[in-house]
């Protein structure tokens, strides 16, 4: 069988993730989505939704049970964040901290201690979690950061910089990158978990961004962690990027969600604006471009599932991941673009919803690797 061929597998979800995605659909749009813009404004980082998703169990859904969460795989980890980008950009950005990458990474290569300590924290909305890669001269390139881990003893002493991490203001765990050599031409670099009061480590100020959440400098000094908070070693650099296969797909989620959430408000503003004598929905310019969300969307949801249901060894393959991020990031851009045009003049003010969705959506393209280099990626295992 042809490679193609293999890679379409049929599925659909199981009654119980159908359910997940209800509950999350339900607790968003009663919850969340009347005061999207005022989280966005504030600034704020949203502890009253993030524990209320505790509550439901939604913020826990992907931790094992063991440790207190649903242990739940990607696929409901990507059905959550979509209904949470459907209706609060700023609360899937919150939440996919404790969904994500961060605590997914500890439940597959943490130790027993680390899981302990830190993961039922985590499911019940008391420890927030950040990850942490970026440094001013290490942004795509992840191979060239520069802040360094050093053995001494029982402890490994850490030195350098990152910029943009979110939720540096209310995380208590951050999950840092770091690099264990300087041996040139290899990519010693593991991470390690640092809590919020080590000394040595600190937070610079927020920078806001068109999003509304703020990124955050962080500046490592002489931080000494004990061995035990050592999360993977320098052999580890591919375990690390295969973990972000995952945050992948829940980066396309919430881009699906951004798109979705877009869509039904341009449906709805079609059914009740009148231009020419007849609702704008009865334009066939405007059915038509309804139409192609719809099949974008749809296209895009699919591609998400298929990566997150299909992962194996723990996470979904490079280049499923990369397909289903590259496609769903930039089909959101066209999806909120075309719903702006539906609501007209309205869709640039800013109490309409058109503009926010658009906004929300650019976010998708930046974080997580960006399309470029997914493109990478996929090329890549192409011409292998
Ligand atoms: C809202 C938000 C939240 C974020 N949160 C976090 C976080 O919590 N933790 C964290 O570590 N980081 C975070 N980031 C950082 C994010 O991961 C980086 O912005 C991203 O990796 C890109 O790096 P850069 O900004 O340095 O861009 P650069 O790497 O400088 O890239 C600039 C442009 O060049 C393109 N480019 C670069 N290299 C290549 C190449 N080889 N081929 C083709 N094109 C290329 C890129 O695609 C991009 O379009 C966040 C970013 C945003 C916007």
């Amino acid at each position: 069988m042809s490679p193609t061929v293999d890679a379409v597998q049929l599925f659909d979800l199981t009654p119980e993730q159908y359910e997940i995605r209800e509950v999350a659909r339900r607790v968003a749009v009663e919850n969340f989505q009347k005061r999207n813009l005022e989280w966005e404004e504030s600034g704020e980082f949203p502890w009253a939704n993030i524990r209320l998703l505790a509550e439901t169990g939604l913020l826990g859904a992907t931790i094992p049970e063991e440790y207190g969460g649903g242990g739940g795989s990607w696929l409901e980890g990507a059905l959550i964040l979509e209904q949470l980008g459907r209706s609060c950009y700023v609360t899937a950005m919150a939440a996919l901290g404790e969904i994500g990458v961060q605590t997914q990474a500890i439940a597959a290569y943490g130790t027993d201690e680390q899981k302990r300590r830190y993961l039922p924290k985590v499911a019940a909305g008391e420890l927030i979690c950040s990850v942490s890669i970026t440094e001013a001269d290490a942004g795509s390139d992840i191979g060239a950061m520069r802040t360094t881990a050093r053995d001494d003893g029982d402890e490994v002493v850490i030195n350098g910089g990152k910029i943009f991490c979110s939720r540096a203001d209310v995380a208590g765990l951050f999950v840092v990158y770091v690099r264990f050599s300087d041996e040139p031409g290899t990519h010693p670099i593991g991470a390690v978990l640092i809590e919020r009061d080590t000394p040595g480590f600190t937070i610079g100020g927020a920078e806001r961004t068109l999003g509304g959440e703020a990124l955050y400098s962080l500046y490592f000094d002489d931080v000494r962690i004990p061995k035990g908070n050592v999360l993977v070693r320098e052999d580890g650099f591919r375990r690390m990027l295969t973990a972000f296969n995952g945050q992948r797909c829940l980066n396309a989620s919430i881009s699906i969600g951004i798109a979705q959430g877009a869509q039904d408000a341009a449906v709805a503003y079609a059914k009740e604006r009148h231009q020419g004598g007849k609702r704008l929905a009865d334009h066939q310019g405007i059915q038509w471009m309804l139409a192609d969300n719809e099949v974008e969307i749809q296209a895009a949801r699919q591609l998400v599932w298929r990566a997150a249901a299909k992962a194996s060894g723990g996470f979904p393959t490079r280049s499923e991941a990369a397909v289903a991020k590259v496609f769903s990031n930039e089909m959101a851009l066209r999806v909120t673009d075309r719903v702006l045009q539906i609501f007209g003049g309205h869709g640039w003010l800013r109490e309409f919803p058109a503009g926010r969705y658009l906004r929300w959506a650019r976010y998708g393209p930046l974080g997580g690797g960006t399309p470029q280099i997914q493109r990478n990626g996929i090329a890549r295992e192409l011409l292998r």
